[in-house]
């Protein structure tokens, strides 16, 4: 945390954030990431009720709607604290996908689908996903995509495949990518976004894909899923027809300052455990491992990096804020990838300062290496924002 950007709203909500991560939830955390998801959601839901009754809950939301009323950059402050656990967001409901698509539909559903879907997904009752990315296509230029919604009467008729669709399994509905317009001369207008419940006989979870070694279920999953003649009324349409992309770069803005700032939050932990290791695992009789320059000067860094990274995505925030997703797309390509990159490198050198330990599952490092190197690929991979911002950079060089 950095007192400069501390709203006075802030320094009332993150120390009541703060205990209750520290009484609540780091004492079960590392029980709950160690066994099958399901065996937890008890436990987890009566956490929820408990931070709805501290009225700690979906502090993303405005106060009508039952939240904090944050604007970006204080909201991105609570996400790193809540960060610091692998449960912090899922808890106070500002987990991803959810989040993304409850900023999403409060813009742009219709009346019914927000009392239909989005406000039960406010109130925690529900969880849902998002489904764009196709196996058989490069997700990184998403126009390309073979999953069609055809109108017939009042329904659209949905047929598709689709995989990483984060925390399907469980969820109640997902939105889902598809093409509306084929013929639409411009690719960027062939696809919309539709609702489709998941109770619906045409959605198929195939199965949740092991990665590195681990399936998971429930929220902890990402599944490939189909839609064969899939049929949902037109009114789970969100916005207009051939605007999905419009939808899907607004979703992404302010979710990669969420994802950015629960990367930092990550970082932290990481960065107190391997302090922690390096100030009291003993060498020799007298010796500590924190005495070793190497191991000095990777603390070093990781702390002068996780600095860096945290004002970079709070100006990001903050420019945001002033200017609008559009206006800061080169700040919000910087973060994605300088970030995703001090995730990766603080958490390797944790590890590394832990021995073997550091690979084991009695910390929560390894789950975090695991579950987090998507950070480089998901939102777009970092080399697709590498090259827009240079490009973006060259062109006011002259170069086109
Ligand atoms: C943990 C995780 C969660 C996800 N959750 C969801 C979800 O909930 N819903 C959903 O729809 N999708 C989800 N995704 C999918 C994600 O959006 C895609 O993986 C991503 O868009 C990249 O697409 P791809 O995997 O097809 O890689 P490809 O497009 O095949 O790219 C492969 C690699 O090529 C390189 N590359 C690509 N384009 C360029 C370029 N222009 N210049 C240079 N190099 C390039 C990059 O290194 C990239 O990693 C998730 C992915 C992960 C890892």
């Amino acid at each position: 945390m950095t007192e400069l950007f501390l709203t006075p709203k802030l320094q009332l909500l993150l120390p009541l954030y703060k205990s209750f991560l520290q009484n609540e939830i780091y004492p079960i955390e590392l029980g709950v990431i160690t066994k099958p998801f399901r065996q937890s959601l008890p436990a987890i839901k009566a956490l929820r009720e408990k931070a709805k009754a501290q009225k700690l809950f979906a502090p993303h939301l405005s106060f009508e709607e039952g939240g904090a009323g944050l604007n970006i950059m204080e909201f991105a402050q609570v996400s790193e604290l809540l960060g610091t656990s692998p449960l912090g967001h899922l808890i106070f409901n500002c987990n991803a996908p959810d989040i993304g698509n409850m900023e999403l539909m409060h813009q742009f559903a219709s009346a019914e689908l927000k009392k239909n879907y989005l406000h039960p997904l406010m109130a925690g009752e529900i969880r849902s996903c998002f489904a764009m990315t196709e196996p058989e296509f490069a997700g990184s230029n998403p126009v390309n995509m073979a999953t069609v919604a055809k109108r017939e009467g009042d329904q659209y008729i949905i047929n598709g495949h689709k995989w990483f669709t984060t925390a399907a399994d469980g969820a109640n509905f997902t939105i889902v990518m598809a093409v509306t317009d084929p013929e639409n001369p411009n690719p960027y207008m062939r696809a919309s976004m539709i609702v489709v419940p998941l109770n619906n006989p045409g959605f198929e979870l195939v199965r949740n894909i092991s990665i590195m070694g681990e399936a998971g279920e429930d929220y902890f999953s990402h599944a490939e899923v189909r839609f064969t003649n899939c049929s949902v009324p037109v009114g789970n349409l969100i916005g207009q027809e051939g605007q999905g992309f419009a939808l899907a770069q607004a979703r992404l803005g302010p979710g990669r300052i969420h994802h950015c700032m629960r990367w930092i939050g990550i970082c932290e932990r990481a960065f107190e455990l391997m302090c922690k290791r390096a100030a009291t695992r003993k060498l020799s009789d007298r010796k500590f491992l924190g005495q070793q320059q190497i191991i000095q000067a990777w603390i070093a860094e990781c702390r002068a990096n996780i600095n860096a990274a945290r004002l970079m995505v709070l100006h990001t925030a903050y420019a945001m804020e002033k200017h609008g997703a559009k206006a800061a797309k080169e700040e919000i390509s910087t973060i994605k990838f300088f970030v995703a990159d001090v995730l990766m490198k603080t958490l390797d050198k944790a590890i590394q300062v832990h021995g073997a330990l550091g690979i084991t599952d009695d910390t929560l490092l390894s789950f975090w290496y695991r579950h987090e190197r998507g950070a480089r690929i998901y939102d777009g991979p970092d080399e697709v924002h590498k090259v827009s911002l240079a490009k973006a950079i060259l062109k006011s060089y002259g170069l086109e």
